[in-house]
């Protein structure tokens, strides 16, 4: 059972439920700020007429804030950019490696046309022995790259301990595929006030993702941006699996918008154009990509990363695909 509370209930009130909530024979937890989960079998009918009391009603188990429910697709500010609207490209390289090279790779991925800047300052790798990034230092060349663009920023924080560093820093912050199912970073991120650029695990189902959606919104979280970027199957002839089938399925089920990565979906620059064509061509509303300008020398994700002129033309495709997408029909000749 879930107990609504009102706006208007005060701390007091809040207080008082959970009172009456335990006298009344349930283990209760809070959920956010305005939802009280009741767990066990107590007695409803001494709780309904409290104040501070919505509704009180059973759970289906359904996410309640991150399903579509007759919502209009959501539009996320990010910075000055508009996620949700038009074709959003977030490109930059995948790990933030030093001051000079991030500003310049900025300057060309925004020439080249895209609307956000990405680069990795703490970095998950499968091995510990490989690059892990800058830390504090490369969310500080981050910013300085979007500042002197005036590209907004997004990069991944993977530890509880580093969120409120990491939302000083940036203006979204991405939840990686391996932290998507790490509920208290989820519960952390929910409440520093950016949105966030949530990325499917790499073996989760859309319901596990949209579950993962809905922790952020409970605490109050800005905006959520969903990114498909490929799962396990067993093809092994590139990283991942590109699932571009989710890009209509998750319209239909959620009003989040969806980016599709189709670098790390992928593995390879050569792929990477066709695969962003195609989740461009089922209505992705934008991409996420990995560019540097010599990736034989990059630290993480070279073998991956388009060339910034790469990317000016695959921009310039996209556009026209989604437009073309994105038209409304015209009515019927007469
Ligand atoms: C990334 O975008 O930098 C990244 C590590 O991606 P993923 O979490 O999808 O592997
Ligand atoms: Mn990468």
């Amino acid at each position: 059972m879930l107990l609504f509370c009102r706006r208007d209930q005060t701390p007091a009130d809040r207080d008082a439920l959970l009172t009456a909530a335990r006298a009344a024979g349930f283990h209760p937890q809070p959920m956010g700020d305005r939802i009280i989960g009741l767990f066990g079998a107590g007695r409803v009918d001494e709780l309904s007429g409290l104040a501070g009391v919505e509704r009180i009603a059973e759970s289906d188990g359904t996410p309640l804030l991150a399903t579509l429910n007759g919502h209009e697709p959501t539009i996320v500010p990010v910075g000055a950019a508009r996620v949700g609207e038009g074709f959003t490209v977030i490109a930059g390289p995948c790990a933030v490696e030093d001051r000079q090279r991030v500003l310049d790779l900025a300057h060309r991925v925004k020439d080249a046309g895209a609307t956000i800047l990405r680069g990795g300052a703490f970095k998950p790798r499968t091995s510990p022995y490989s690059f892990r990034g800058l830390g504090r230092t490369g969310l500080e060349y981050l910013r300085a790259a979007g500042d002197a663009t005036g590209l907004p920023v997004v990069t991944e924080v993977m530890d509880t301990r580093d969120v409120p560093l990491v939302a000083e820093h940036a203006d979204m912050l991405q939840i990686g595929s391996r932290n998507m199912m790490n509920y208290s970073l989820l519960v952390e991120a929910g409440r520093a006030g950016r949105p966030v650029f949530l990325k499917r695990g790499m073996s989760a189902t859309l319901d596990e993702l949209l579950h993962a959606a809905e922790y952020l919104l409970l605490e109050g979280v800005p905006g959520v941006v969903l990114c498909e970027r490929g799962i396990r199957t067993f093809s092994t002839e590139m990283r991942n699996t590109l699932d571009v089938s989710v890009v209509p399925l998750l319209r239909e089920r959620t009003h989040l918008p969806l980016i599709v990565d189709p670098s790390h979906a992928t593995g390879s620059s050569r792929f990477v154009p066709a695969m962003a064509r195609a989740a461009a061509a089922a209505g992705a509303i934008g991409i996420m990509v990995e560019v540097h300008d010599d990736p034989g020398v990059a630290l993480s994700d070279g073998p991956q990363a388009l060339h910034p002129d790469t990317l000016r033309d695959l921009i310039r495709q996209l556009r026209e695909i989604s437009a073309i997408v994105n038209r409304t029909p015209a009515p019927p000749a007469t």
